[in-house]
């Protein structure tokens, strides 16, 4: 596997060679280009130079002059009157202008420009007390070519040293944050949870942090709902398995009066059918769960549901007598949601307000209009919850009456969350101990059609 070094190094070679390319070839021609210029303007002087020294100096001390002047301006040149050439300094034999060349230039008064590598050569004709001189000089510019090859070179070398160092630090302060997260990110694989990141600064890795915080925070809080969970699903399981084991061992007695017999029978059947209400509504909430839960939804008369709910839920209430009030406006509303959820909504409200109301109580059940809402109301007159309470009902397995002297598991008020939850709907509490709970259904506009039928009307 490759680093994020390695990865950087590379790309960083890569694009300082390119660009140092690119940068190479376009300075080296726009130097030739300056240099052939600076060539031609040092020779165009140097041979109008030594045509003045032609002019001024006696024929006796010329050649002396001329030789000197060759050495101290490190100028090799040549010089040709009727048919004569003489040459100053060492002149490449190479660049030597031909007889008709030499011709064609005295009388065509035209300057010639050649190049034999680094050497320049530019040749002149001039007119001299009615002579014609052809005036050919020619200069070495390796000197200067080196010392600009050297300076460029040294430029480079600069530019990648401090590129480098440069990029070295760079590339630490962004691959150090990673390999940091990389080292949290293992612990919390293998399970602690406790991990945090601190960075400072706002940038890119400072979200990726606060994200990887807010992660190890959520596993957390899962991982202890987990293990909650676990110990609620195994005591809820074991207290009723624990009965059923006890009074079947007691059963197994000769000597017990068919009365007894009958006593640890039913208790028997009261906690295995405990124990399938719990696995029901276990699977319930895990459907329910589920991450593509769906909702069978279709348009169904609200009222006639609850009527029938009542009517399910009735006998329970007599058994306590528990008188169930339903309020409702004359006029029929039709909903659009699952039917069958929203029925199990309803029997876990309604359900609770008999069983959590002592007997001769009244449990109201009433249907309210406003104009952004249906309201849905279970009111009873029974034990009320304390304001700890109602901040938990909704949690799993959470029972306000811990000695359990209430039939129940804790799961139906979850179910009835997740179910309003998934049609987006709203449920509230308002409950005083020793006086009575309301729990409210809200059912937005747009989810029913019966107003918008009026609406249109
Ligand atoms: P359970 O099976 O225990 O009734 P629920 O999830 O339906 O489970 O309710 C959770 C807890 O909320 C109950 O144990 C009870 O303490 C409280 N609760 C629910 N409804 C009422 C109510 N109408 N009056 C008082 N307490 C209630």
């Amino acid at each position: 596997m490759k680093s994020i070094y390695s990865k950087l190094i590379i790309g960083f070679l890569l694009t300082s060679l390119l660009s140092f390319s690119i940068c190479c070839f376009f300075t080296i021609r726009s130097y030739n280009r300056d240099s052939d210029q600076l060539a031609l303007e040092e020779l165009e002087h140097s041979s109008n130079h030594i045509a003045d020294l032609i002019k001024l100096i006696d024929d006796k001390n010329q050649d002396k002059i001329l030789a000197d002047y060759s050495e101290t301006s490190e100028m090799s040149f040549t010089v040709t009157c009727e048919g004569q050439t003489k040459s100053y300094g060492h002149v490449n034999k190479k660049l030597i202008l031909k007889d008709d060349e030499l011709k064609t230039l005295a009388t065509s008064k035209e300057k010639s420009l050649r190049s034999e590598g680094i050497i320049s050569q530019y040749a002149k004709a001039f007119k001299i007390d009615n002579q014609t001189y052809v005036i050919t000089v020619q200069k070495d510019f390796s000197a200067t070519k080196d010392i600009f090859m050297k300076s460029y070179t040294s430029a480079a070398i600069i530019f990648m040293m401090t590129g480098s160092i440069v990029f070295l630090i760079v590339a630490d302060i962004i691959v150090k944050p990673i390999s940091r997260l990389t080292k949290v990110t293992d612990e919390l694989a293998k399970g602690n949870y406790k991990v945090r990141v601190n960075y400072e600064g706002k940038d890119e890795i400072s979200s990726l942090y606060a994200s990887f915080n807010q992660m190890a925070v959520r596993l957390a809080k899962q991982e202890t709902i987990r293990q909650q969970f676990i110990s609620d699903v195994s005591h809820e399981f074991q207290t009723p398995l624990t009965a059923i084991s006890g009074f079947a061992t007691i059963l197994k007695n000769e000597n017990l009066t068919d009365e007894q017999r009958q006593k640890y029978a039913n208790i028997i059947l009261f906690n295995s059918n405990r124990l399938s209400h719990l696995s029901k509504n276990m699977l319930q909430l895990t459907l329910l769960d589920g991450e593509d839960t769906s909702l069978d939804k279709s348009e169904f008369p609200l009222i006639e549901q609850l009527n029938r709910v009542i009517e399910m839920e009735d006998n329970a209430a007599l058994s306590k007598d528990i008188e169930i009030e339903f309020i409702h406006p004359k006029k029929e509303f039709i909903i659009e949601a699952d039917e069958s959820r929203m029925e199990q909504v309803w029997i876990n409200l309604l359900s609770n307000a008999i069983k959590y109301t002592n007997e001769h109580g009244v449990v109201t059940v009433e249907v309210r209009r406003t104009a952004t809402e249906l309201q849905v109301r279970f009111e009873d007159t029974g034990v009320g919850m304390s304001q700890d309470a109602i901040s938990h009902i909704f949690e799993r397995f959470y029972r306000q009456d811990k000695s359990r002297a209430i039939e129940g598991n804790g799961l139906g008020l979850s179910i009835v969350k997740r179910i309003i939850d998934l049609h987006h709907y709203k449920i509230d509490v308002e409950s005083q101990e020793d006086v009575g709970s309301v729990f409210t259904v809200y059912i937005p506009y747009e989810m029913f059609t019966g107003l918008t039928k009026k609406k249109k009307d």
